[in-house]
């Protein structure tokens, strides 16, 4: 009974988050109606005191005062991880509460320890199971609560590793529960004898073993520094972890058993969901072509080419898997551009009538990499080797992974990137330009801040840049600014034009911030994406102005 208040609780707390959804997203959309053709937008640019009270001290704030992103690390290898926000601490607070006041709530501790160790068993086990479900539902890269409720992947990944913990301890506790009790009634030689005698309680002994082997693996140290073998030993974990339960549960016919029914179900459904969308995109229709380039700094540009694109929005994500540089290897990219190609085989003939031009037009979405150390540094590797710098490979795309909110509905968008988090911005800029031309977007005022350690840096994006450019009444929306934070000499610092500018060193984020404001239009959105720093740095400067003018702040992290 208590595991269903559980759930219960877990469905209050997503019902809650949804009409906070649809509320937001209908403020977005009234805000962008009225703005459409009102160049002030007054009313919506003043801070209201209570709603910038809250977002000031609960929805934007970290636990402590500035930092949430920038990753404790003990050397360039060893990351400790990061802390969370504060909304996100007090649920994950509550929520372990509520676990542990379920587990031992109405329970007579005066009572014989057999009695209390037996009753405390079955309500941990029942626990560890149903939690289970938000654990693997939360884990899938296809999560319907994403797009619902408009929470981002690594907030639900970073609530699975801690409700994986919570299974674990729960999974411990009954274990141990169990052996109290029955060594209470023999003996302690007794008791694990039994548990390895028994098959029922030999496979759920399994089963929480391999609970505490994932927590072990998943640390963040292991995680980060060999993601690959983290990834194949947290499945087959997993796996081992879902047999023995099963097992545990089916021997003795024990009810519980439907919960995992439906962990089994959400787990085929993400994977079936994945393959279907990866022989969907890429399968047929001449499948899909990719053109990998060498970049200075480290970098490639992917270009593919679609067999089946999506319609493409900001801030989308696709995993990428090149059987050439990592046989069973996907990892996540964000898409930068898109772009219509003509694409003609040799054998084709010219084409004729209408429809076949436009079937000779493909799609292709394109990804600034940056090389680390394993698939993307082999990939940079790869594509250096080749004489021009270019290479054409095979890859499939498995996406489109959620796009970050639309800006539409911002006078003013500050959009701050720090070196491949660029691939962020880059859309929204393109979006918001071309719908300040065709008048269907509040947004009258775009500021892009881009740090990168090098000029050579800019190669990443120059040709879309110059489209952006070269796009109509972009002069009197867009201004841009790079700052470089290693120059090799001032020559290399020279701005193109007023609108474009670049500046030595890095930004001050806080005074760009404020003079910004000082003409904000409409009320304003300040997203980044890069480094932990960065996004910290720029979340503390939000917080910090809260009072001055409506403003709301973006995080895009490219970690987990
Ligand atoms: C939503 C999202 C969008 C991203 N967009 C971009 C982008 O546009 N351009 C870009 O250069 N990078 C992007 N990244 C980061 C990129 O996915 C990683 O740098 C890449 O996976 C590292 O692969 P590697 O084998 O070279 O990593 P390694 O050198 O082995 O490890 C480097 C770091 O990457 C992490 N990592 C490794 N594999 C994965 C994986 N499959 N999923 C998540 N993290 C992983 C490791 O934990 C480690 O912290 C994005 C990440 C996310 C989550």
């Amino acid at each position: 009974m208590l595991s269903h208040y559980l759930l219960l609780v877990l469905g209050c707390i997503g019902v809650a988050l949804l009409a906070w959804r649809v509320t937001q997203l209908l403020v977005r959309y009234v805000r962008t109606v009225t703005c459409l053709h009102n160049d002030t937008q007054r009313y919506f640019a003043e801070a209201s005191g209570k709603y910038s009270w809250f977002k000031k001290n609960v929805q934007y704030a970290p636990i402590f005062s500035k930092r949430h992103n920038r990753e404790f690390q003990l050397s360039s290898a060893l990351n400790v991880g990061t802390l969370p926000t504060r909304m996100q601490l007090v649920f994950l607070v509550g929520y372990f509460a509520t676990n542990v006041a379920f587990c031992v709530m109405t329970i007579d501790f005066s009572g014989s320890l057999g009695s209390v160790a037996s009753l405390v068993r079955n309500r941990t086990g029942y626990l560890s199971v149903v939690n289970m479900i938000p654990l693997f539902l939360m884990a899938g890269r296809n999560n319907p609560l994403i797009t619902l409720l408009g929470i981002s992947f690594d907030t639900f990944n970073l609530l699975h590793r801690w409700l994986g913990r919570i299974v674990m301890l729960e999974a411990v506790a009954h274990t141990l529960a169990f052996l109290i009790s029955n060594a209470s009634r023999s003996s302690w030689a007794g008791a694990f004898d039994t548990t390895f005698k028994v098959p029922f309680l030999m496979w759920g002994f399994i089963a929480t073993a391999a609970f505490v082997a994932i927590c072990i693996q998943a640390s963040s140290i292991f995680r980060h520094a060999y993601y690959e073998t983290f990834k194949l030993a947290h499945i087959a974990l997993a796996i081992l972890s879902i047999i023995g339960l099963w097992y545990h549960l089916d021997l003795k016919k024990l009810p519980q058993l439907k919960y995992l029914y439906a962990v089994v179900v959400l787990w085929v459904f993400d994977r079936a969901a994945r393959l279907i969308r990866l022989a969907y995109r890429n399968v047929g229709a001449g499948g899909t072509k990719t053109l990998v380039e060498a970049l200075p700094g480290g970098a490639c540009r992917v270009t593919v080419t679609m067999a089946r694109p999506w319609d493409f929005k900001p801030g989308q994500h696709a995993y990428l898997y090149m059987p050439t540089i990592g046989y069973w290897q996907s990892h996540p990219f964000t898409v930068a551009w898109s772009d219509e190609s003509d694409h003609h085989s040799a054998e084709e003939k010219l084409p004729m009538r209408r429809q076949d031009i436009l079937g000779n037009k493909k799609t292709t979405f394109s990804f600034i990499v940056r090389g680390r150390t394993g698939f993307t540094g082999a990939l940079y590797s790869r594509a250096a080797a080749h004489p021009d710098g270019k290479m054409v490979t095979r890859c499939l795309v498995e996406g489109p992974y959620r796009g970050s909110s639309r800006l539409h509905s911002y006078g003013t968008v500050m959009l701050f990137a720090g070196g491949v988090g660029i691939t962020q911005a880059v859309p929204h800029v393109r979006d918001l330009v071309a719908g300040y031309s065709n008048g269907t977007v509040a947004t009258r005022k775009v500021i892009m801040v881009w740090t990168i350690q090098s000029p050579e840096h800019l190669e990443w994006i120059r040709p879309w840049m110059t489209e952006v450019l070269a796009m109509e009444k972009r002069r009197e929306v867009l201004r841009i600014l790079l700052f470089v934070s290693r120059p090799r000499s001032t020559k290399e610092i020279h701005s193109p034009s007023a609108t474009v500018q670049m500046f030595p060193g890095r930004p001050n984020i806080d005074t760009l911030l404020g003079h910004e404001m000082e003409n904000q239009i409409g009320t304003m959105a300040v997203s980044v994406c890069g480094p932990g720093a960065l996004s910290d740095e720029v979340r503390r400067a939000v917080r910090s102005r809260q009072y001055q003018g409506n403003v709301d702040f973006v995080e895009e992290a490219f970690s987990w």
